[in-house]
């Protein structure tokens, strides 16, 4: 049975009655201050979101087209369009990193476009299209790997070091990767589980309303007879929930809790700890110029920066490629050893602490897009060369494996041996 006049906070599992009016609320959970997903509506007309997605989608292929910059010196110019940039990084065996940059900033934020419009336009016209299903599990799934903000960052800070060496002429697809950023900030506010809100509205219309359950507010799905579904929400009746048992929304498996997922983060987190090691001492890029050769590892490149003066650059990629990846090993072992003994230690604390990760944690591939663009630009044959060397390969895995380590968290286990919750006034 399900309950669709209720729904559950994705991160502590608190149920509440949906408010009568969905729309235009921004609401908060209780207990932990999560926004609560589905609900929140930010303003957004189904139109607004359309026609960003289709402006987004064109400005994309322009981006795709021409090149991102181009690097003059002694009457020699060089350009890079992202593609060559994987192509380099693809040509100097570095077939990984290649993939990692193939696919954060070209298929998948592309899917996501394609998905998304596939999903809107019927839903605009009061239809629900075939495999509505598959395809908004895939918007969920591809939406956290698509990075196109930190490739922008990526392609501000490789101008600001090649400035030095040559000169740099900014191209069309840089600007056409500025006005994305933008636009891909409108197209994050529409939340995948309003989509499957929406879904319900287009089908149930002219149906009856729902019932109202008399389920109190401010109890944990555990402490109830209930179970939410982790990937859109919908909660339903603990008598529907086997092992076996499925949401009857979007077919994903019913658990209470995310199976195997404490040794899942710490395995993942491991083998990130493991790596951030040769990360931080091969270099990540070699530079061979006029028959002279030299290695580049990421703190090596940090002091460069800061010895020439530009501090503030120095500043961005130390936060970026040294401290976040920290900051989340850190955080995410804290939150595996205390899920795993169990404990009730200060959770709004970790509770935010877990948030913060899940936000900053892309903003460490900043250096393997800085590397991928580099190698691109300066193939200047025997004047200058630069490839990408072992460390980008095993800082890109940190990257990517802290990410998958911090996904495969869930973030019930904070709340599940919490009894007593401070209540908060809704926002
Ligand atoms: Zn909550
Ligand atoms: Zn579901």
């Amino acid at each position: 049975m399900k309950h669709r006049d209720l729904i559950a906070c994705h991160e502590c599992d608190v149920l509440f009655r949906k408010p009568p009016r969905l729309r235009g609320l921004v609401a908060h959970c209780s207990s932990c201050g999560a926004n609560i997903k589905g609900v929140r509506h930010a303003g957004l007309t189904l139109e607004r979101v359309c026609a960003v997605t289709v402006a987004s989608l064109v400005t994309y292929l322009i981006a795709l087209a021409f090149p991102v910059l181009a690097l003059e010196t002694n009457g020699i110019t060089s350009h890079a369009t992202l593609f060559e940039a994987v192509q380099a990084l693809w040509q100097d065996h570095m077939h990984i990193v290649a993939a990692m940059v193939f696919c954060t900033t070209i298929l998948f934020p592309l899917l996501e476009l394609v998905a998304l419009l596939y999903l809107l336009l019927p839903l605009r016209a009061g239809r629900v299209p075939r495999a509505f299903d598959a395809v908004l599990r895939l918007v969920q799934f591809v939406r956290p790997w698509g990075m196109t903000e930190v490739f922008m960052l990526g392609v501000l800070i490789t101008i600001m070091k090649m400035v030095s060496l040559a000169r740099v002429i900014p191209e069309t697809s840089l600007f056409a990767f500025g006005a994305l950023t933008l636009m891909f900030c409108v197209i994050a506010a529409c939340d995948p589980r309003m989509l499957w809100e929406l879904r319900d509205e287009v089908m149930n219309r002219g149906g009856a309303e729902p019932t109202v359950h008399p389920a109190t507010a401010n109890v944990s799905v555990i402490h109830t007879g209930f179970v939410a579904c982790h990937c859109c929400g919908l909660v339903h009746s603990r008598s529907a929930h086997a092992s076996d048992a499925r949401c009857a929304r979007c077919r994903s498996p019913l658990h209470e809790l995310r199976p195997e997922s404490i040794t899942r983060t710490f395995g993942l987190l491991l083998a990130a700890a493991l790596l951030y090691i040769p990360a931080n001492l091969l270099p990540i890029m070699h530079t061979s110029s006029l028959g002279r050769t030299e290695d580049d590892t990421i703190l090596g490149g940090i002091a460069y920066f800061w010895r020439s003066g530009d501090w503030p650059l120095a500043v961005i990629v130390f936060v970026a490629s040294v401290m976040v990846p920290m900051l989340k090993l850190a955080i995410l072992t804290l939150q595996t050893v205390t899920a795993h003994r169990g404990s009730d230690w200060r959770p709004l604390e970790r509770a935010k602490l877990y948030r913060m990760v899940e936000r900053i944690g892309r903003w460490s591939m900043l250096d393997i897009f800085v590397v991928s663009l580099t190698v691109a630009l300066v193939r200047f044959g025997s004047l200058a060369q630069i490839t990408a060397g072992p460390g980008a390969l095993a800082f890109g895995s940190v990257v990517v494996l802290t990410m998958l380590a911090s996904n495969a968290f869930d973030p019930r286990l904070i709340w599940k041996n919490v009894r007593c919750r401070p209540a908060r006034a809704p926002a």
